[in-house]
């Protein structure tokens, strides 16, 4: 579908009164407006007023969802004044949330920011303090629900989201082209496996035909995609697949490939 451009965001409307915003095409927030209320989910670094961004499209009250707590998803929250999390991950948001001021002064910060960071009053920026999401919840938007599914890996909080009416999956990095394991935060790649297959089987069942995931969707996922996840990930916990040790700003790990999809793992023998 078309894309314009609003600002710093790349805007698609991926179905009926649901909205991506790829910010600055690096993490995306989706947007999905029912009959009642609007969801957002993620708010990515939310560089810009992102209050304002959405009514463009749309001015039903407005609730935060974050599919997990990890700094690219969640920054944005403090221009609303709700939000959702997953308990699991509540301590990484509070973390991030408490440097806050810190890190907008950081030089790479403003290096890299200069023009987003420049006049923030880290005094005037108040976060909104998450309430709890899990298993099961179902987010009522006046004739659409979004169903709350866990899905631990990634991080141990992660959560996706499914749209049952539109056949749409949300899946922050918890199903992506590229997905971390390795981080100290996520869980062992045998947890990940374990949800990775009830997940499939909940997004089988319900006929599930698209996954939006939080950072690289210029097209989404096919669900077909999870069979290859799950084979790759049986191999890895197998040990039967060769993988390559990497190092980026994030720390070490082992690298695979397996049908176009890559996973990063913890590199082997380290304890989690
Ligand atoms: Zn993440």
């Amino acid at each position: 579908m078309a894309e314009t451009e609003h600002g710093i965001y790349f805007v698609e409307e991926v179905a009926k009164g649901i909205y991506k915003f790829y910010e600055q095409r690096n993490a995306s927030i989706y947007l999905i407006t029912g009959g009642k209320k609007a969801c957002l989910i993620d708010t990515a670094y939310g560089l810009t007023d992102l209050k304002e961004l959405v009514s463009h499209y749309t001015d039903l009250p407005v609730t935060v969802v974050n599919t997990h707590g990890h700094i690219d998803h969640i920054l944005g929250d403090h221009w609303f004044d709700n939000a959702y999390l997953n308990s699991s991950d509540r301590a990484m948001y509070n973390e991030i949330v408490f440097e806050f001021s810190m890190l907008i002064n950081e030089p790479w910060v403003q290096d890299f920011y200069g023009d987003f960071v420049k006049n923030i009053d880290a005094e005037e920026v108040h976060f909104p303090v998450p309430q709890d999401i899990s298993d099961g919840d179902v987010i009522d938007l006046g004739g659409k629900t979004l169903e709350v599914y866990e899905m631990p890996g990634h991080t141990k909080g992660s959560i996706v989201l499914i749209d049952r009416a539109d056949k749409l999956c949300f899946s922050g990095d918890s199903i992506i082209e590229n997905l971390w394991l390795f981080l100290e935060e996520s869980e062992t790649p045998e947890i990940y496996l374990d949800s990775l297959k009830h997940i499939r089987e909940v997004l089988t069942d319900a006929g599930i035909e698209k996954i939006y995931d939080g950072h690289y969707s210029y097209e989404p996922i096919p669900v077909a995609m999870l069979d290859t996840m799950v084979e790759a990930m049986e191999l890895i916990v197998a040990g039967k697949l060769e993988g390559t040790e990497v190092e980026n700003h994030a720390g070490k790990g082992i690298e695979y490939s397996y049908n176009g999809w890559k996973v990063i793992c913890p590199l082997r023998g380290e304890a989690k």
